[in-house]
């Protein structure tokens, strides 16, 4: 945990968003800036800075982020329709927030 993170932050509510689900490895919530009808942030619990410093022992954790992304795309009712699953990596791939996370996009 960084104090410093505003994902950590959110994840321990400390700062408002409007979160879909959480359990103890993972949050997700809508992205602030959506670039589609369906936007979530799905962001593990672990700081971990970005897909670079992914370790070993953290594949479990991004496992559980595919699968929760699968689960959500459902729930969202956009599976059938399609959707993206984004990891922007490092400033070059897009990443803003240097705290991992995947985004789940879709809904056109
Ligand atoms: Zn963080």
């Amino acid at each position: 945990m960084e104090t410093s993170c505003v994902f950590c932050q959110i994840i321990r509510g400390e700062k408002p968003a409007e979160i879909v689900y959480r359990d103890e490895t993972m949050t997700a919530f809508k992205d602030i800036h959506p670039h589609a009808p369906v936007h979530l942030l799905i962001v593990p619990r672990k700081h971990i800075r970005s897909l670079n410093d992914l370790t070993e022992e953290d594949q479990g954790i991004i496992a559980g982020m595919i699968f929760k992304a699968r689960d959500l795309a459902r729930e969202m009712g956009i599976s059938k329709s399609g959707y993206k699953v984004l990891l922007n990596v490092e400033r070059g791939g897009g990443q803003v927030i240097f705290h991992l996370h995947m985004h789940l996009i879709g809904g056109w």
